[in-house]
This record gives structure tokens, sequence and C-alpha cells, in this order.
């Protein structure tokens, strides 16, 4: 579908209203030809990418010349920027040996011959590419992390720190995020968002809904719960089959649908998909649903009468804004970004343990009416803040700012 401007941003026009659309298309103006280029370690999988999907053309159909970059390596350089990822995010049992610590700025070396960094922005996004900045040529530069730094490992840190410092700019998904020995450069919060007219969002229609569930024998008869997650032990997924298995015992004939995936830069899908269909058994009703396309995700979402989110770590969970988005009541750690979406009492349930989960589940099925209303209430939160439009207008007033940083671009 294309507007008869030809503008991606007019088809959002009516989730989003006018004056909304004009002011994005104002500030789209005064960075009109600016070169963008984003850089990130995976096409395929996990947040950053789902985003980066939407973004990019939607910014490049409003005059800027967006660019997105992805990194290569090989598995030992995934294997270590997954470890200073959990470094980061809070585990202190990791040892990084300083042979992988070469390994990593020599794979982002090699990519420097293959990557196009001729941009006015440059944003590096997450740990995988960020050494890039020791090649920079010009531009302003600046690091997006997606990922929990608020206790982070210290020696990792302090590894990481040093290029860090080299960037412009840093931007962090939520304030608290951002390190206190960072202080002096600009930090910008940037939340992140959803495309509600991508596959992954989009309206469906029932006919829809019942192929994919039919797909993958989900009885469209009985309730269903579910999570939707990468493998990986942040995520607790095997907390989300406990949670499950104790609602099932109130609520016979429940469903579960444990949908993940595996991205390529992350080494330990495979491991915890191998600890989680053990767990799973030969229970015929929990669905382990893998590399599910982007619509069925959505029709799973669109079935579950509640969502399931046991992080114990998120950098936002954007799973849990699509869930609220199809109007489903979510059911989560207060971990990350989750407290921001999930209102307790309001837009679902923040939780502690898989026994407050299953009681919570049991409680929302057994009142259809109430999951209703919380499902109706988290649309509309959504709408209001974690729209994808809504963060193109974030980085768009960001350009504006940093664009002012490079003296060679003209702002209007
Ligand atoms: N996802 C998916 N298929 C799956 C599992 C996850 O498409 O089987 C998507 C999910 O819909 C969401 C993203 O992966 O868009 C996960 O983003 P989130 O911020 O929740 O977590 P991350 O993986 O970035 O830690």
């Amino acid at each position: 579908m294309s507007s008869p401007s030809g503008r991606i941003i007019d088809e959002y026009e009516p989730i989003i209203g006018r004056s909304e659309m004009q002011e994005i298309l104002e500030l789209a103006e005064r960075v009109h030809g600016a070169r963008i280029i984003h850089v990130n370690s995976t096409m395929y999988g996990g947040g950053v990418a789902e985003m980066l999907r939407s973004l990019v053309p939607l910014a490049n159909s409003l005059g800027l010349k967006v660019k997105w970059e992805v990194i290569e390596g090989d598995d030992s350089f995934f294997k270590t920027t997954k470890s200073i990822h959990n470094a980061l995010q809070g585990n202190m049992n990791i040892e990084i040996s300083e042979e992988m610590w070469s390994h990593y700025l020599e794979v982002n070396e090699g990519n420097v011959r293959k990557l196009d960094l001729e941009g006015d922005v440059i944003l590096i996004h997450d740990p995988q590419p960020l050494p890039l900045i020791l090649h920079r040529r010009g531009g302003v530069w600046v690091w997006r992390c997606h990922v929990d730094m608020s206790s982070p490992h210290p020696d990792v840190w302090a590894r990481i720190r040093e290029y860090v410092l080299k960037y412009d700019a840093l931007v962090f998904s939520l304030e608290r995020y951002a390190p206190g020995d960072v202080l002096g450069k600009p930090v910008y919060t940037r939340f992140p968002a959803i495309d509600p007219l991508s596959d992954k969002n989009r309206s469906l229609s029932v006919d829809e809904i019942l192929r994919v569930l039919e797909r993958y024998d989900v009885d469209p008869d009985r309730p269903l719960i579910g999570q939707v997650a990468r493998f990986d032990p942040w995520k607790r997924p095997l907390d989300a089959l406990k949670a499950y298995r104790l609602a099932r015992e109130k609520i016979p004939g429940l469903q579960m649908a444990m949908v993940g995936s595996f991205a390529h830069d992350d080494p330990e899908g495979e491991e915890w998909y191998r600890k989680v269909k053990e767990e799973v058994g030969d229970d015929g009703d929990i669905h382990l649903l893998t590399n599910l396309k982007d619509v069925e995700v959505n029709a799973v979402q669109r079935s579950l009468s509640v969502a399931l989110q046991m992080s114990i770590r998120e950098g936002f969970g954007l799973s849990v804004t699509e869930a609220l988005w199809k109007e489903v009541p979510v059911i989560a750690r207060r971990a990350g970004g989750i407290p921001l979406q999930v209102i307790d009492g309001f837009t679902g349930f923040l939780i502690e343990s898989p026994e407050e989960a299953a009681e919570r589940a049991v409680y929302l099925i057994k009142r259809p009416w109430m999951a209703r209303e919380l499902g109706a209430r988290g649309h509309d939160h959504v709408k209001r803040s974690f729209i994808i439009t809504k963060l193109l207008k974030d980085y768009l007033r960001m350009h504006i700012d940093l664009v002012g940083l490079a003296p060679e671009i003209r702002i209007r």
C-alpha cells in the first residue's frame, strides 16, 4: 500500500493523526538530505533489527539518506560479543581473555573495508560494532546502546568504556541505563517502538489467525497463554513454563505457546532451545514454535488470553509492546523497560515469581471482561508512546541537534 505522495508516513495518518504527521514532516524537512548510517550486527532476530526494518524506509521516504549496514563476524566473535552483552547486563561471572578482546577488535577492523561509514551521523547499535569508532573518518558518531547497563561487570565495562568515550553522543532506552562515568557526553533517551503496520503488528482477519493456529495445532476453542522471546537465559523461558503448568492446575485445557527465535548474533540460542524442549517433553498442550514468520507471531499473539514475559533483564521488551498493541494484557517481571509498559493493574500485572504469574493469569482468564479492559488500555498506552513514528520523531530531533555538531551540514 502506498500513498499518492509516495511517502510511507502518510499510511500512518489514520493512527497518529494529521497534526503529528505534520510535525514529523516539518522536522524531516530540517534535515532533508542528511546521510544517516545505522550499523548493527544482525538483519534478523531481536528488537534492534525489528525497529531498523521499519525506521530506515520510513526516514528515507521523508528525504533523508539512511543506510543500514550489518557487520559480519565468525562464531568466536559472536561468542565474545554475547559475553560482553551479558557482562554489561550484569553477569559478574564472565571472563573475557586478551585473545578474545583482540579478535573482537580485529573483526571490527576487518569490517571497516566492507561497510559504508561515510555519513553525517553514524549510529552504532550495541557492543558488537562499538570499536568501529577507532576507524572513524568523518561525521558525528553516536553509540546507541539497547542494553540495561545500570550495573555492569566492572572490568568489562572499563574496557568497553574506552571506546564509548570516543563517541560524540550516547543513546539509551532509559535514562537510568546510562552509566554514571560517562558524564559530560550528550546522552539521549529514546524509547524503542513497534511498527503498527508491519506484518508483526498489522490487524489480521479472523481467517488469517485461524489458519495459523491450525497450522501449528493450537486449539482455538481453548485458552492460550504464551511468551514470545529469543531463547536466552535472561528471558527465563523455564519460568514461563512453570507459570503455565501451575495455571493449568486451575484452568484445565489451558494451552501454552512458547514462541522463540534464534538471532544470527546470539550463540546461546541453540543451547537454550534444547533446555526448553527438554522441559516441554511430550506435553502436547505446550506449543514450542520456532522461527515463525512475522505474520505468524502476530496471529499467535492475537490469540493469547494473556501474554507472559518472565525476563529478569530486558533492554526495553518489544515483545511486551507488541502484545499490548494487540490488546492482550501482559503479566511480567519488573525488568528493564517493562514497568513503563506494564502498568500494574492498568495494562497488566507486574509479578515476581512463576507462582504469582500463574495466579494472575488464572485471575484474568476467569475474568475476560477485565482482561479486555486492561488490553484496551495497553493498546492506547502503546499508541501514545511506543509507536515507530514517535521514535522517528525523536530521532529526527536528535539528528537536528547532532547535525549541528557537524559544521559541514546545513540545518534548514
Ligand atoms: N521475535 C520474533 N520471533 C520469535 C521471538 C521473538 O519475531 O520467535 C521478535 C519479537 O516479536 C520482538 C523481538 O523479536 O519483536 C524481541 O524484541 P525484545 O525487545 O522483546 O527482545 P530482544 O530480543 O531485543 O532482547
